[in-house]
This record gives structure tokens, C-alpha cells and sequence, in this order.
């Protein structure tokens, strides 16, 4: 089950070159938190966070029954380990699939996921297959439920129609809030599903982006409720009704603590409208 407010993601593990044991404590601190969500993909790092993050599961292999692991399949691109993918691609054949679940349980030195999603729809994608490969890694134990990433509602249907899918993990954030437009929180909330929002505060690119009005107004909201302009940002995201689990981005234990208070603030109706105006750059018609 996807529990709490926010998750952790690990793309930026590798960049972030923090030692095994500040990889460890950021562990910790997110379980001690409330935060068991823990949200990979095979490639991030070009395969390498999957592996750095299952050496600490290796050395501490108790942690693996207090979390939720949540991994990806399906994008392919060219690095040192995969010399033969000349062009960057999607793979969805069931071989594709099985390969990157096995990869990724070595990684993490475990023997089960708990939630597998497409990383993106392809256009190739043959949904009866993705269905069966992912009935036969439920059967062998490999992997519990089954998900999507930035699928649009037709894709996620489409899917959905063969498999039961837990959640569209899709990109949501006071800066790129066309889920609230394109049907994505919509169809979720029809299926009483939680959709999982990936970059909440776009990559960093809140505290600077080239919006300086909107950098005013979170600054202005911030001092408004006493906390800081990211719990401003998440508080807006957790202010929709489709309860949205966030998949929260830093490496760093001191602000992963410091952003959980977002789920404490009730954002003003009008406040909310005013960012997505800012935003926008017009009102609401
Ligand atoms: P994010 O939270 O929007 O951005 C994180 C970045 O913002 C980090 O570089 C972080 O730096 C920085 N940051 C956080 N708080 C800050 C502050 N107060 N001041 C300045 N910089 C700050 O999330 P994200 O990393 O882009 O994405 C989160 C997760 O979503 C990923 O780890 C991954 O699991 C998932 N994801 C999924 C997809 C998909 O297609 N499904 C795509 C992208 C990401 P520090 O580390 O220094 O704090």
C-alpha cells in the first residue's frame, strides 16, 4: 500500500555523493518519519542507485520488512553498462521486463518488489503482454502490485483494462500543474486510486525559476503561515482532494525532516488560487 503523505525517490542518489552511512541515516530518518515509500527505477544513476542503495539493505537487512520498494521498467538508453542500446528507446516485451525486475532485486539484494510501475507508456507497448509478464512475476513472488508512470488516462486504461494498476506516478508541482487540466487526477480520484507526484518542487527550479512573481507570492505565503516557501509548494500539491502521495527528491536528511511539516498546513482556497494564477499568468475564467 502506498502509506503517508510523501515518499522518498533516490534518482538524484548517485549525484548527491553521500557516504554509505548518510545514505543509511537518510534511511532511517524517512522510517522514522513515517516515510516507508522508497521510490527507484532501474536506470537511475545508469544503474548504479538501485545497487548503492542495496548496500546498505545488505548490511542491514531488517530495513527491508519496514519499506515499501517501488521500482520502474522500461526505458532504455546507452551508457558503460549498456553498450548495445544505440538509440534511446522504451522496451515493454516481456523479456525486457523480466531482465529489469532481476536486475533490480540483485541490486537491492532482495526478493520482492513491492510495486513495479511502467516508467513510460511506449507507443510499441503490447498491454496483453506487460499483463501477463506481470501475472507470472506476481506468481513467482517477484513483485506484489503493478503501476504506471506519466501515462495519460487513455494509456493508463488501456492498461488497466488487463491488470489492475495501483497508481499513475506523474510529474505534479506548482510549476508543471498540467495534471490538474489533462484528465491524469481526474481518472485517479474516479478510481478512488493514489496518484504519486514525481519532482514536487520541479527539480529545485521553485526557488528559482524565472517567475519572479510567483517566487514573491511563496515567499509572501510562507511568511503568511510561518513555515518555509517548499512546505508552501507541497502544502498547494496536498491541498487536492485525489490525495496525492508525494515523491519527495533531496538527499538530505535535515531537509527531508524540514518538508514533512507541509502536510500540517491547510492552504487558503484563495492562496491556492493565486498560485496557480501566478502561475498561469491569468485567473481562473
Ligand atoms: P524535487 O523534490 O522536485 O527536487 C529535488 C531537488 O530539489 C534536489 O536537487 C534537491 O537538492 C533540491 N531541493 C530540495 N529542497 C531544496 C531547498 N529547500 N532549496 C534548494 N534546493 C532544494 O524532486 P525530484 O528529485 O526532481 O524528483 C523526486 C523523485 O521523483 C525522484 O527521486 C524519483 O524517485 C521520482 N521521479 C520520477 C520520475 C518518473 O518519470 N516517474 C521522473 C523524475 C523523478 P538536495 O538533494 O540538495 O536537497
Amino acid at each position: 500500500m502506498l502509506q503517508g503523505k510523501f515518499a522518498l525517490g533516490f534518482w538524484r542518489l548517485c549525484d548527491a555523493n553521500i557516504s554509505l552511512n548518510e545514505l543509511e541515516n537518510l534511511i532511517n530518518v524517512a522510517l522514522d518519519n513515517g516515510i516507508s515509500v522508497m521510490d527507484h527505477a532501474d536506470i537511475y544513476g545508469e544503474y548504479r542507485c538501485e545497487a548503492r542503495f542495496g548496500e546498505v539493505l545488505k548490511s542491514q537487512p531488517s530495513l527491508r520488512d519496514k519499506m515499501y520498494l517501488v521500482s520502474k521498467c522500461g526505458i532504455k538508453f546507452k551508457c558503460d553498462f549498456t553498450p548495445n542500446n544505440l538509440v534511446k528507446h522504451y522496451d515493454l516485451s516481456a523479456d525486457s521486463i523480466i531482465t529489469s525486475v532481476n536486475n533490480s532485486l540483485a541490486n537491492l539484494g532482495c526478493d520482492y518488489l513491492d510495486l513495479l510501475l511502467v516508467h513510460r507508456p511506449s507507443p510499441l507497448m503490447n498491454v496483453d503482454e506487460i499483463a501477463e509478464t506481470f501475472y507470472q512475476l506476481q506468481r513467482e513472488g517477484k513483485v506484489k502490485q503493478f503501476g504506471v508512470s506519466n501515462f495519460t488516462p487513455s494509456q493508463f486504461d488501456l492498461l488497466n483494462s488487463r491488470i489492475p494498476l495501483l497508481t499513475n506516478q506523474i510529474e505534479f508541482s506548482v510549476l508543471a500543474n498540467q495534471a490538474l487540466f489533462d484528465g491524469s487526477l481526474d481518472q485517479l480520484q474516479q478510481y478512488k486510486l493514489r496518484p504519486m507526484a514525481w519532482s514536487p518542487l520541479a527539480g529545485g527550479k521553485i526557488f528559482n525559476s524565472d517567475k519572479p512573481q510567483l517566487t514573491q507570492l511563496l515567499q509572501e505565503l510562507a511568511d503568511k503561515y510561518a513555515v518555509s516557501v517548499e512546505q508552501i509548494a507541497l502544502a498547494w500539491i496536498l491541498r487536492h482532494p485525489s490525495n496525492i502521495q508525494i515523491v519527495l527528491g533531496t538527499q538530505k536528511s535535515s531537509r527531508l525532516i524540514n518538508t514533512l511539516a507541509a502536510q500540517h498546513i491547510e492552504l487558503d482556497i484563495q492562496d491556492w488560487f493565486a498560485i496557480l494564477e501566478t502561475v498561469n499568468g491569468y485567473p481562473v475564467a
